[in-house]
């Protein structure tokens, strides 16, 4: 069997993945904080999936992590993962040791973007978009990862679209992410609720002004994070998804209907038919773990799926 970690700020979700690749078990255990801990959990969360898979450690034949931060795929280093409170880990080569089995890392993003090319039964090429605290995407193109020479590959978020907006934390001004993230909306809508992007589109639906104005900032600069996936790589398929999929239609239907409205003003975006390439990802499968596997290689090289 393959494993698929995936490795997020607060929780490890792991499934084992039998011959056809079907989700054979999912276990979730937290994931602590610092290299030791994120080791140590990673290596629990493997031998928890494979004992609930039925097998030991010893029948998996291959595991694939799914991890924030930047990742050197090749070498199995996964640098800067703040909200892990790792700075530099080589988890590919530890965790291999300590499981005695081949073990491939794949930035999270990119692990969840295959999970979503299988998952929909996707084909040729699609842009995986993934709206959380962060905006990012990922490229599968004719089932293989497209990451760029240096990983580089789908950081649309850093792409500048306003030369008055706020400086990014990466130190440019006016960046995709500044308008259309879920930490940026946090910081515009101080609230003591849990979620405060399903606040926002809560109290839009009620009608706060202020509220829509956020909402709509929010659903057009993702209806411009497609626009810019197909401009430039001109995929099939964009996949929407990330922890603000989970408002499900809520936020894929003002997207359409932003998708649509832009098409209305331009025949040159009409013509690019947006709105009927976007896709919204399965909210019910563990994509991202699922992908991490797909990414799993036995042989180190680079998978199709
Ligand atoms: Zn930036």
């Amino acid at each position: 069997m393959r494993l698929g970690l995936d490795i997020g700020g607060t929780k490890i979700d792991a499934v084992a993945l039998g011959a056809d690749d079907a989700v054979l078990a999912r276990v979730r255990i937290p994931t602590g904080f610092g290299p030791h801990a994120v080791l140590a959990n990673a290596q629990a969360a493997a031998a928890q999936v494979a004992a609930a898979a039925g097998g030991g450690v010893a029948t998996i034949a291959a595991v694939g992590i799914g991890i924030p931060g930047i990742v050197d795929s090749s070498a199995g280093v996964v640098r800067h993962a703040v909200n892990l409170g790792v700075d530099e880990l080589a988890l590919g080569a530890e965790l291999s040791a300590l499981l005695d089995t081949p073990v491939t890392i794949e930035n999270d993003v990119n692990a969840a973007s295959l999970g979503a090319y299988r998952m929909l039964g996707l084909e040729r090429s699609a842009a995986y978009l993934n709206l959380g605290t962060g905006l990012a995407a990922g490229f599968v193109l004719d089932g293989e990862l497209w990451r760029g020479v240096r990983g580089t590959a789908g950081e649309i978020g850093h792409i500048p679209i306003d030369p008055a907006g706020e400086i990014c934390a990466c130190g440019q001004r006016g960046c995709l992410e500044t308008v259309a993230s879920g930490g940026w909306l946090a910081r515009k809508w101080p609230t003591a609720a849990a979620l405060p992007v399903l606040d926002v589109f809560d109290r839009a639906d009620e009608g706060d002004p202020r509220a829509i104005t956020l909402r709509d900032q929010l659903v057009d600069g993702a209806a411009a994070a497609v626009r810019i996936l197909v401009l430039t790589v001109d995929v099939d398929t964009v996949v929407i998804g990330g922890g603000l999929s989970n408002l499900g239609s809520r936020l894929f239907d003002r997207i359409v209907i932003a998708l649509d409205a832009q098409a209305r003003t331009s025949q040159f975006l009409g013509s690019l038919a947006l709105a009927s390439r976007v896709r919204l990802v399965p909210l019910e499968q563990p994509i991202a773990a699922i992908g991490a596997a797909l990414a799993a290689s036995p042989t180190g090289e680079s998978i199709r799926i």
